[in-house]
């Protein structure tokens, strides 16, 4: 149990704190689940990138998914190696792909032919030959938010069954290019698996069809997406996941890369906040607390749900409230027609399901430095990330500022 009154005693608010033995309670039941086939689990950094976190996952064994070379300097500086780290992503720019290759990583996801143009090219430049994998886009509709779909022809994200045919064949072709991996993503906060098999039946198809081209690849890289649970959603459990996707691999041996991010870390994570003030606007009643939208965006962002636990010694009625932030946006709000009690000055709010996609999509607007991070591991508490101070945040303009 977290004792989150006297974390934040010593940590002040608002707070994000992270149970590191949560988060390998989860890497191991997934892992477990593809025991069958050789598999690396690939964590998604983006989900919650703090190198203490992806120190943790990297002591389990756990490989890296990173979406920017930024991710990718944290795997490495949080110690994954080298052979397990991949590198994702619609967008990656020239220096990007250039510091991926030098580093020679497992393999690179491209996203498009243009990008596997640009790719032979700079390992040409270099003298050298990159390993790389194609982001299929199955065209499944994975019945998630529709910002966190991905699997879509109308998402921006991979290519068509027949565009990484040739795309396969032209990797296949050339002196710089190694072709060992296939990749499908199809969206996050995913809940149901009948999508994910389809997309994997496809993907697996090209596998075999590729085969018989004599374009044999390793890897068959399935993505990360599973959903956890925020308030009443049925999950899909981990083993009956891995036997859905093993099952369409007969005959073919490759070894299955997952890249898991919000599984692994959304439960694991919580937001914990002060209220400042109640407040009465005609019909509509208000919690005023010290976090906000820059802390935590995803309710501003996806109108997504949270479930929020009040530590006070209040016994009055629950009542319908709005929680919210001080930042100067209507969006600023943690959830709508909450029900708490009566709450004072200085009680917490405890915000969970914090640790995916929190601390990562914050920022500094309103001029509001970023929350400390504190790690719990074997009921022992450290800070991860010190608060950001203001002098943290002027600190890139003072020097150009003018008399
Ligand atoms: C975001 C992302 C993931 C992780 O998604 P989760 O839903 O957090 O598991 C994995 N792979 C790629 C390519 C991604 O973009």
């Amino acid at each position: 149990m977290i004792n989150f009154r006297e974390l934040t005693d010593e940590y002040k608010t608002p707070l994000y704190i992270y149970d590191l033995d949560y988060m390998s309670s989860r890497y191991t039941e997934l892992k477990d689940a593809f025991k069958a086939r050789k598999s690396i689990m690939a964590y998604a950094i983006k989900a919650n990138s703090n190198l203490s976190v992806v120190k943790h996952f990297a002591d389990m064994g756990s490989g890296a998914d990173c979406v920017s070379i930024g991710e990718v300097r944290r795997a490495f500086l949080a110690g994954i190696p080298a052979y397990k780290i991949i590198f994702s992503g619609v967008g990656k720019s020239d220096a990007e792909l250039r510091e991926a290759i030098e580093r020679d990583i497992l393999y690179i996801n491209v996203e498009s032919e243009a990008e596997l143009g640009r790719i032979e090219l700079i390992a040409k430049e270099l003298e050298t030959t990159c390993r790389i994998s194609i982001r299929v886009n199955p065209n499944i509709d994975p019945k998630t938010h529709p910002y966190i779909s991905t699997g879509l022809h109308d998402n921006k994200f991979g290519v068509d069954l027949t565009t990484a045919k040739r795309m396969y064949i032209k990797a296949n072709n050339s002196d710089n290019l190694d072709p060992v991996g296939i990749h499908f993503h199809i969206g996050s906060q995913l809940t149901e698996l009948k999508p994910i098999y389809e997309s994997a039946e496809i993907v697996a198809d090209l596998v075999r069809s590729l085969q018989n081209i004599k374009i044999e690849l390793k890897f068959f890289d399935v993505g990360g997406g599973l959903g956890v649970k925020y308030d009443d959603e049925v999950t899909i459990p981990p083993y009956e996941y891995a036997q859905a996707i093993l099952s369409t691999l007969k005959g073919l041996d490759l070894t299955v890369i997952c890249e898991p991010g919000r599984f692994l870390t959304a439960n694991a994570g919580y937001f914990v906040t002060k209220v400042l003030y109640e407040k009465q606007n005609g019909d509509k009643k208000f919690v005023v607390v010290d976090g906000a939208m820059n802390d935590l965006l995803r309710p501003a962002l996806y109108s997504a749900y949270h479930k929020i636990e009040a530590v006070t010694d209040s016994k009055n009625d629950e009542r319908v409230v709005d929680i919210v932030g001080p930042v100067c946006e209507s969006g600023d709000f943690f959830a709508k027609d909450y029900m708490l009690p009566e709450l004072a000055h200085n009680d917490l709010l405890v915000i969970h399901s914090a640790g995916a996609y929190g601390f990562g999509m914050g920022s500094n607007y309103n001029t509001r430095g970023r929350s400390a991070e504190v790690a719990v591991k074997d009921s022992k508490a450290r800070l991860i990330r010190r608060r950001e101070e203001f002098e943290d945040l002027v600190a890139l303009e003072k020097e150009f500022l003018q008399s």
